[in-house]
């Protein structure tokens, strides 16, 4: 259906209340048509932020991929950006809504955070609490969480913002899991505190790929700022590297860094191709 021929309640829950689930997904223009890179990772992972927040959903994951290749051909588009967004129907109490609505829509979107390196500032704003709510979920609510953070960061004269976790470790981004390098190892945040990447994990199995370290840990600020370099992970943001945080500049140039190294494989892995004949020199 034609965007402007829809039409939703304007009583629903998502739009009263935040109550709704949505992902993000990349499609990319190969010798092969589109190609959508980890389709069935994102929408298991929609279908588990649905359950976690009590929405029901009509669909199976083989039959949401099936719909969006639709979408895809339809619109005759390859290099395309996915937004499925499950809705819940009416109801102005707190209580669970047994109808939802699955709006499914893609556009042709470039990289998310610009070509160049990214100025970041440490937010004011923390992540939310993982007792006060799914944190794992990618639920609509909480991006009012990353919409104050990245612009309280834009006010300040920053491209986007840091957030730290309740604890004061180092989380991610407003859209975007963080690694750091540092002695030729890289470093990122473990699970818990932050939404489960499908890009970090991607990233994760390419450094093993490589044979660098990997480690998972809590990450002190302090840390953070005495880091060789950094980058942002995500769909929108693909492999973004990190020029700053606050006044510290991270020292090592972009181009000699490990992040580099996994972007090319990333760009590479995404489109379908060979990515297997990287070395760190
Ligand atoms: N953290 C947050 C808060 C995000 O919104 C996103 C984007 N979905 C990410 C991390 C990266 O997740 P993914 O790699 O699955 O896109």
């Amino acid at each position: 259906m034609k965007a402007e021929k829809a039409s939703t309640s304007l009583y629903g829950q998502t739009l009263h209340y935040g109550n709704g689930v949505f992902e993000g997904i990349r499609a990319y223009e190969t010798p092969d048509g589109a190609r959508i890179f980890k389709a069935k990772e994102h929408y298991e992972r929609l279908l588990k932020s649905a359950e976690l927040m009590h929405i029901p959903v009509g669909w199976t994951v083989a039959e949401l991929i099936d719909l969006t290749v639709e979408l895809l051909e339809r619109n005759q588009l390859s290099n395309a950006y996915i937004r499925p967004l499950i809705f819940l129907g009416e109801n102005m109490t707190l209580t669970p809504v047994s109808d939802s609505g699955l709006f499914l829509c893609a556009w042709e979107w470039g990289k998310y955070l610009g070509t160049g390196l990214q100025r970041l500032s440490l937010s004011p704003y923390r992540r939310p609490h993982p007792l006060s709510c799914h944190i794992e979920a990618k639920t609509v609510g909480h991006y009012t969480n990353s919409i104050l953070a990245s612009t309280e960061a834009k006010k300040r004269g920053f491209d986007e913002a840091l957030l730290l976790d309740v604890n004061g470790f180092v989380a991610e981004g407003p859209g975007a899991n963080i690694f750091l390098e540092k002695d030729e190892k890289l470093y990122t945040p473990p699970l818990g505190q932050i939404l489960p990447g499908i890009t970090r994990a991607t990233i994760i199995e390419l450094a093993a790929e490589l044979g660098v370290t990997l480690i998972e840990k809590p990450i002190t600020p302090e840390e953070l700022k005495t880091a060789d370099s950094a980058f942002y992970v995500g769909t929108a943001a693909e492999v973004s590297g990190i020029k700053s945080v606050d006044d510290y500049v991270f020292p090592l140039s972009w181009e000699d860094t490990i992040g580099a190294v996994l972007a090319r494989m990333y760009n590479l892995k995404v489109m379908g191709q060979d990515y297997h004949h990287f070395e760190l020199v």
